[in-house]
C-alpha cells in the first residue's frame, strides 16, 4: 500500500454519469491527492446529438453523438481533475426495450465476462483502494448502469484485491426534496397545480431510505466544479434542468453525495463520512 497512492476508481456508463453521480467525491478526493480513475463503459452514442436531437429522429447521427461526447467527457474530467480517463468504448445500449439493446457492440449485448475480463485488467493495474459503481439496479433501471454494475460484481472476483466497495444511491430525503424544487420550478411549464402530499410520499422510486444509507460525503466546497463538470454535458437534455438551477442551488442540494457500502476491510464504523474511512 506505501509505494502507490491510495485510489479511487468510479466506473460508470455514459460520459455524464461521472460527473451528476459522483462529481463531488471525484473532485473532492483529487484535490485531497487521491488518486482518481475513471472508467467510461459506453460512448453514449444514444445521447442527444447537437441541438437535442434526440436518438432516432431525422439528423441523429450516433457515430457523431459519440464523438461529441467524448470530447465532452475529457472536457469534464479535466475540471474534476480526473487522474486517469479510461474508455471501455462498448456502444451505448440506449433505454430499455429500446433496439439499440441488442444492436452489435451495445454494451447490454456484450457478455458480462467480456467486460468484467477487461474491467479485471484495469483493477489490476491501478489496484483501487476504493470502487465505485451502481446498485444492481443500475441506480435507475438503465441498462448500461446494470451492465456496468454486473462487470464490476464479476470483475472484482476475478482479482485478488479488496477495495472497499460502493454503490452510488441517494436518500430519500433527497428525493423528496428536489421534487419540491422541480415543482416550484415548473419545469414542464404545465405543472403549476399544487401536488397532493400522497403524491409527493409516492415519489422516491429511487435511492433509499435515508437510514440505510451508509455513507454521506460533504462535496460542498466541490460544488461549482461539480456544476462545471456538468455544464461539460450541456448537450444532453437531462442536464439542463441542473444547470438551469444555477451553481449556488445546485451546490445546495447536491452538496452532499450518499453511498452505501458492500463491501469493507478497514472495520471503519458506520455511517461514515468518507470512502477512504479506515484506509487513511
Ligand atoms: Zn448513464
Amino acid at each position: 500500500m506505501a509505494d502507490r497512492p491510495l485510489t479511487l476508481m468510479a466506473v460508470h456508463a455514459h460520459p455524464d454519469d461521472e460527473a451528476s453521480g459522483t462529481g463531488g467525491v471525484l473532485a473532492r478526493y483529487a484535490a485531497e491527492g487521491i488518486r482518481t480513475v475513471l472508467v467510461t463503459c459506453t460512448d453514449g452514442r444514444c445521447g442527444d446529438g447537437p441541438g437535442g436531437v434526440k436518438p432516432g429522429e431525422d439528423g441523429h447521427d450516433p457515430a457523431a453523438v459519440a464523438v461529441m461526447r467524448r470530447k465532452e467527457l475529457e472536457a469534464s474530467c479535466e475540471v474534476l481533475e480526473v487522474g486517469h480517463l479510461e474508455l471501455l468504448e462498448y456502444a451505448d445500449s440506449g433505454m430499455m426495450g429500446w433496439e439499440s439493446n441488442d444492436a452489435p457492440g451495445s454494451f447490454w449485448n456484450t457478455p458480462v465476462a467480456d467486460g468484467a475480463a477487461r474491467l479485471a485488467e484495469l483493477m489490476r493495474h491501478y489496484q483501487p483502494d476504493v470502487v465505485v459503481t451502481y446498485d444492481e439496479n443500475g441506480f435507475y433501471g438503465h441498462p448500461d448502469h446494470i451492465q456496468a454494475h454486473r462487470i464490476t460484481v464479476a470483475a472484482l472476483e476475478l482479482v485478488d484485491l479488496s477495495p472497499k466497495v460502493y454503490w452510488t444511491t441517494v436518500p430519500h430525503s433527497a428525493v423528496r426534496r428536489f421534487g419540491e424544487v422541480m415543482r416550484e420550478s415548473g419545469s414542464d411549464g404545465e405543472q403549476t397545480e399544487p401536488v397532493e402530499p400522497v403524491e409527493a410520499a409516492e415519489l422516491p422510486e429511487i435511492g433509499l431510505p435515508d437510514e440505510e444509507i451508509s455513507t454521506w460525503v460533504d462535496t460542498t466546497a466541490f460544488g461549482g466544479r461539480k456544476f462545471d463538470a456538468l455544464a461539460a454535458h450541456a448537450s444532453q437534455g437531462d442536464n439542463i434542468f441542473f444547470l438551469r438551477m444555477g451553481k449556488e442551488r445546485f451546490t445546495e442540494l447536491m452538496g452532499v453525495e450518499t453511498f452505501v457500502r458492500v463491501r469493507d476491510t478497514t472495520g471503519a464504523a458506520l455511517p461514515e463520512n468518507d470512502l477512504f474511512a479506515g484506509l487513511r
